[in-house]
């Protein structure tokens, strides 16, 4: 064995947000415990934007109060600003996901906000993250490519990390939000980072825009990684680039990570399960490679008679 490596789902959150069909909130409590019912033990179950700007996680509060914790999952829901943070907690949030920007243009369309205002707000989410016993995971967006400003200085990222590394995050996840990374350009700037700090605080986001999101996850892995976002079925994209078709799906993800000999915790039989009814539930969830595979996996262990 290689040891445990964590897959954080974030499928019904950064998934469903961008995903046309807008779920009722039953139908995202009853995705997030198939996921959890599968062995996933991080989800990131909704964001504290405005249901205004996105109509689809109007509602995080109920789902989150459902969800009631305390139990083995750690749930997670993205907060925009300090007046997300504020709404999060008075959910009971006991996790939270802040973003970072590496482009100007990036931060400006998506929350309205310089590259100075973002990070100000991120650093005061962080401190009343702290002073609370809140975990926050810190997410660096389009840290590979912007759709907007196209490649991006990593420079301009190894900053950004170490700015909120230092201010307190929980866990450092860089995002390749609109799938422009490549493995080398990904092995070299996460050496970088792990060289500064460490792997254990680092994660990955990756998306398989262009199907390089596995070569990617290996890259990363290769470089000391433990930590892979990925999203049931490939669910999500990049509402403001072109064919920036979606995350890594989970399926494909915890597929490698077993089969090279990383311990996920996660029952593929039963993520079969979670995929399916995403795809289900939203119409378009494309499902990832290693769907069909699974299936005659399951089926022929069926005809077996093994459990
Ligand atoms: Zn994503």
């Amino acid at each position: 064995m290689n040891g445990p490596a964590v897959v954080n789902e974030v499928g019904p959150r950064d998934g469903l947000q961008s995903e046309s069909r807008i779920l009722s909130i039953d139908e995202r409590l009853e995705l997030i415990r198939s996921l959890e019912a599968a062995g996933l033990r991080r989800i990131e179950v909704g964001s504290f934007s405005s249901p205004r700007a996105v109509p689809a996680m109007a509602g995080t509060d109920r789902v989150l109060e459902r969800l009631n914790g305390g139990g083995p999952t750690t749930y997670t829901a993205m907060v925009p600003n300090v007046k997300g943070y504020g709404l999060a907690r008075e959910a009971g949030a006991e996790s939270v996901t802040v973003i970072a920007y590496a482009s100007e243009t990036m931060a400006g369309r998506n929350v309205r906000m310089t590259l100075a205002e973002a990070d100000r707000a991120g650093g005061e989410i962080l401190r009343l993250a702290a002073q609370d016993g809140v975990e926050a995971i810190v997410i660096v967006a389009v840290a590979f490519g912007c759709p907007f400003e196209g490649a991006v200085d990593p420079g301009v990222v190894v900053d950004v990390a170490a700015r909120y590394i230092d201010a307190g995050a929980s866990q450092l996840v860089v995002a390749d939000t609109i799938g422009a990374a490549d493995p080398a350009q990904v092995g070299r700037l996460i050496r970088r980072l792990v060289e500064q700090h460490g792997p254990e605080r680092l994660g990955c986001h990756f998306h398989d825009t262009r199907a390089m999101g596995l070569a990617n996850i290996y890259a990363a892995l290769e470089a000391g990684i433990r930590w892979f976002d990925s999203s049931i079925a490939g669910l999500g994209g990049c509402p403001f680039a072109t064919g920036a078709s979606g995350n890594v799906a989970t399926e494909d993800a915890v597929m490698m990570l077993e089969q090279m000999g990383y311990d996920t915790g996660v029952d593929l039989k039963r993520l079969l399960a979670a995929s399916d009814l995403a795809t289900r539930l939203t119409g378009t969830a494309p499902g990832g490679r290693a769907r069909e595979w699974l299936r005659g996996q399951v089926g022929a262990s069926a005809m077996r008679g093994s459990p």
